[in-house]
């Protein structure tokens, strides 16, 4: 039987979004929060009480006893405390209310967060407030009262922010006021701001929940520390669009419906490359929305998987040998009436405006490319990174031929007086109908490729939470505007500042652009003879935010300060540590819990049954040279994992964080190859049986 599901009544049904406000508020109340946000000024406390009045009430029509501030961390994912709506009356009877005080702030007892030393554990003060950018909405589950969510930002008792969200918010607003003085030096007169919006394409696996819960490093860690290939890859290149099995698109029909529920535009799913792998892309929105909304489909993800019994695997690298998974940020900047800055029309070259931001974006990516590298290091992404399946670590971008013509014109004639026109595509089938083709093809091995009207930034991992790459793009890029804008606003003849400054930038930064096959060993030297910073994983990427330059560049825009920026690196260097950590522990325990004691009795029976044969007198010679096969295997495996616990016991005990964070990446992270090439091996000498846990085949093909 088909699943029949009425979109366009569901669409946003658990949001309390403008429509819903329109038809619930009082009209005036509803122009004055309107008012509000337009104008980013304070909610006034009158509109905010009649405001959690009207949300409460439509919250407990849909069923909902709770309500949270729901905020984001500096861990990729979302937290929660959940409160009743129940106010005990004198007279012993219960009252639900929610007040604007309620709605607007919130004390959760923060200390338990990552803060990066900016708050001691004794001073326990934290403060969520209500994001009225991002909508509240309902989120329901099986056999439980629905509940309230508020987005909200998270900071201390002193204003620091202790979340993504906040810097996230403040990197909007600075790009937007650079991108104004830009616009208005264009002659635009109508628009008041300029938003950036994000499309992220989501990757992820799915395996089977009964396999999964047999496997500790799945369950602790969210990748197999150990797993001899499958005899079947994604060599035959099968999968990629490949017809999606039934049970996974059962999966996929329960995860759209809830992410419509919640107005998330889930539009577009398909297999990956890899086996198990598939992807989900919303349609673009609001940068914080679309963040928003990211952690929301990790989660719910997440959540319906189980519900199939699956799990949905998010690590950036679950699987040795075959294609691990990202997150493409499809990033572009628009007025609030509609224009996007990013879009070249059809004669690019004649197109002044977007040939300086433009100019301005490859600036801002060459100046700070370590930076943009850094908004994408996690642990899970250094496997990806660089590795032939995703992004190298060198930052680059890719512009196409249309775009590329257009800069060497202006950089060798100093004038940019064409553009290529795309032609037909020519199928040879007449039946076929004709169209005309991109200017430009695409490259899938590019960081950060124009795709047409949009930068797709290709580096970020699928775990991540989309805010640092964003919070990055936002400011570098505001930054450059800003240089832009400086110069502009006090140039005697605009049109030839303009012209200057497109062509110095263009020229001066050209080094950043690569067209070609960004995979191979060339692009490596090539990028190192152009002097392209090569960051290799998440310890070298982290310590940018000590960078003087960047420090200067954050606070000149009011998006982090140097206390907030000192507590994020803090925080990268412990998350890399604890997440090392635990990979370490969990392969100790699977080796000396599951995988000796298995070999140890499979030894006894090949060496039982070498004994046996010998004593009729027939030849055990292949018993003994698998014996001795795996007893070889053994011992090398015994001797690595000796190494990695001492030097996991060393590191774990250094108390500086970056100093720690080197040990884990130089000593730890270093001898886990050598603990799991002879475990692998040893899966491959063993019996099927014998072996304690499932294997890759097992893992990949039975879903
Ligand atoms: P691909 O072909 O690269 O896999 P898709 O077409 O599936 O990409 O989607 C790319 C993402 O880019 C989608 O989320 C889409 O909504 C988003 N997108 C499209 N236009 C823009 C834009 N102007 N700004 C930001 N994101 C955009
Ligand atoms: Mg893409």
């Amino acid at each position: 039987m088909s699943v029949k599901i009425n979109v366009s009544e569901i669409f946003a049904s658990n949001v309390f979004d403008d429509a819903t406000m329109k038809q619930r508020l009082p009209k005036k109340i509803y122009a004055e929060f309107k008012n509000t946000l337009l104008e980013g000024k304070d909610l006034e406390p009158h509109v905010a009480e009649i405001i959690a009045h009207e949300m409460k009430e439509w919250a407990i029509e849909k069923g909902a006893t709770h309500y949270t501030h729901w905020f984001q961390p500096l861990t990729n994912i979302t937290a929660e405390k959940h409160d009743a709506f129940i106010n005990p009356q004198k007279d012993g009877s219960i009252l639900l209310s929610f007040s604007g005080k309620e709605l607007i702030k919130g004390e959760p007892d923060g200390s338990s967060f990552p803060s990066g030393g900016i708050r001691a554990t004794c001073e326990a003060r934290g403060y969520t407030a209500w994001d009225c950018t991002s909508p509240a909405f309902i989120h329901e589950a099986p056999d439980s009262t629905p509940v309230l969510y508020i987005p909200t930002i998270f900071c201390s008792y002193t204003g620091e922010a202790l979340d993504k969200k906040t810097p996230l918010l403040r990197s909007m607003e600075a790009l937007s006021t650079q991108a104004m003085r830009i616009i208005k030096l264009f002659g635009d007169t109508t628009a008041t701001k300029v938003v950036t919006s994000v499309g992220p394409e989501q990757e992820y696996f799915l395996v089977d929940k009964d396999t999964y819960d047999k496997r500790k490093d799945l369950i602790f860690t969210g990748r197999t520390l150990f797993g001899a290939p499958a005899p079947k890859g994604q060599e035959l290149d099968d999968h990629y669009f490949g017809t999606i099995k039934e049970r996974v698109l059962a999966y996929m029909t329960e995860l759209n419906e809830e992410l419509w529920k919640l107005g998330i535009t889930a539009k577009t799913q398909h297999n990956e490359v890899a086996p198990a792998q598939h992807e989900l892309a919303p349609i673009y929105d609001t940068t914080n929305i679309a963040t928003d909304h990211n952690q929301l489909i990790m989660e719910i993800m997440k959540k319906v998987a189980l519900r199939h019994n699956l799990v949905c695997l998010l690590h950036e690298k679950p699987f040795a040998g075959i294609n691990g998974s990202g997150k493409h940020n499809n990033w572009s900047m628009s007025t609030d009436t509609g224009k996007n800055l990013l879009e070249p029309g059809d004669t690019p070259h004649s197109n002044k405006q977007f040939l300086l931001v433009l100019a301005s974006i490859l600036k801002a990516v060459d100046d700070y490319a370590p930076l943009l590298r850094m908004s994408a290091a996690t642990p899970g992404n250094d496997h990806r990174l660089g590795a032939n399946e995703a992004p190298p670590a060198i930052i680059s971008v890719f512009l196409g031929d249309q775009l590329e013509d257009v800069l060497s014109q202006l950089c060798e004639k100093g004038e940019a007086t064409r553009s290529l026109e795309g032609s037909q595509l020519e199928t040879g089938v007449s039946t076929v109908p004709r169209f005309s083709k991109d200017a430009t093809d695409r490259n899938r091995t590019s960081p950060f490729a124009f795709t047409g009207n949009k930068f797709e930034f290709r580096m970020v991992g699928s775990s991540a939470s989309i805010a640092d790459p964003n919070i990055v793009l936002n400011t570098i890029v505001a930054e450059t505007l800003c240089q832009a804008a400086d110069i502009h606003e006090k140039a005697d003849d605009f049109e030839l500042a303009l012209h200057d400054l497109i062509k110095d930038w263009v020229t001066d930064h050209i080094r950043i652009i690569f067209n070609g096959d960004g995979y191979s060993d060339a692009w490596v030297e090539e990028a190192a003879r152009r002097g392209l910073p090569n960051i290799k994983n998440t310890v070298d990427a982290t310590s940018v935010l000590a960078d003087p330059e960047v420090i200067k560049l954050f606070e000149k825009h009011g998006v982090f300060s140097a206390i907030e920026l000192a507590a994020r690196e803090e925080v990268g260097y412990e998350n890399y540590s604890k997440a090392i950590n635990i990979e370490a522990r969990t392969m100790i325990d699977m080796v000396k819990k599951e995988i000796i004691p298995a070999v140890m009795e499979y030894t006894t029976t090949v060496a039982k049954s070498v004994a046996a044969v010998k004593a009729v007198g027939a030849d055990a010679s292949v018993q003994e040279k698998v014996l001795k096969e795996i007893t070889t295997e053994l011992s090398k495996l015994d001797a690595a994992v000796v190494k990695l616990e001492a030097a996991t016991d060393a590191s774990v005990k250094i108390e500086d964080p970056k100093a720690q964070a080197i040990a884990y990446r130089d000593d730890v992270f270093a001898q886990f190859a050598e603990v799991r090439e002879p475990a692998d091996k040893l899966e491959t000498l063993l019996d099927e049986k014998a072996w304690p846990f499932p294997t890759y085949a097992e893992l990949l093909f039975n879903v």
